[in-house]
């Protein structure tokens, strides 16, 4: 088996104008391609790892051997975090009633709060990284990752997860990380993460 491009399931202009279409096909069609195309090729002549699922992959880095684990964790890395981040997201969803909701304001008292904690970690980032939340033993937690590391490289399971990279914002915000950042959370798929929350908590 070899590892594939989701399709999305929804148009590269749906979530206009949050984020704009043409970022939405290339940032899908070339930059997560190239991260399957990598990993495809690093496990190449690696006959029980092709079978492996990525998460799982990435969840074990050591033991994947060593020639290949840094490739691995980046491109392994970049594979799932964009399969994960493209279900994120969705335009119109609400947190409303949810139980990801009544959690993250038991953190921050209120949504707005959790807004401001979550952009203040991803603006920190420094270079290229996502920002996310996780849930780490049992708790919600607030994290950043560099590179197309992944919360799964250290045992935690992500529930929102953004992608701080340039390429996902600057063709349509320049340099204007906190633009992007408001955008994401008029597109941010409440819904989804209310799944990822409750399969996490399983
Ligand atoms: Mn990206």
């Amino acid at each position: 088996m070899t590892h594939e491009l989701p399709e999305l399931e929804y148009e590269y202009d749906a979530l206009e104008p949050f984020f704009d279409k043409e970022t939405m096909e290339i940032h899908h069609t070339k930059h997560h391609q190239t991260y399957v195309d990598k990993l495809n090729a690093a496990l190449e002549g690696h006959e029980d790892l092709q079978t492996k699922d990525v998460d799982e992959l990435i969840k074990d880095l050591n033991s994947v051997p060593e020639e290949i684990r840094t490739a691995v964790r980046n491109h392994g890395g970049g594979h799932s975090n964009h399969s994960f981040f493209w279900k994120l997201l969705k335009k119109d969803t609400s947190a409303k009633d949810k139980e990801i909701q009544k959690a993250l304001h038991e953190m921050f008292q209120s949504g707005e709060a959790f807004e401001e904690a979550f952009s203040e970690a991803a603006l920190k980032i420094f270079g290229s990284g996502w920002a996310w939340v996780v849930l780490s033993d049992g708790k919600l937690e607030i994290i950043t990752t560099p590179n197309q590391d992944s919360p799964l490289n250290e045992g935690k399971i992500p529930i929102i997860g953004l992608d701080m990279w340039e390429h996902s914002f600057y063709k349509l915000r320049g340099p204007d990380k906190a633009a992007y950042l408001e955008a994401f959370f008029d597109v941010l798929n409440w819904d989804q993460a209310e799944e990822n929350f409750m399969k996490a908590k399983e």
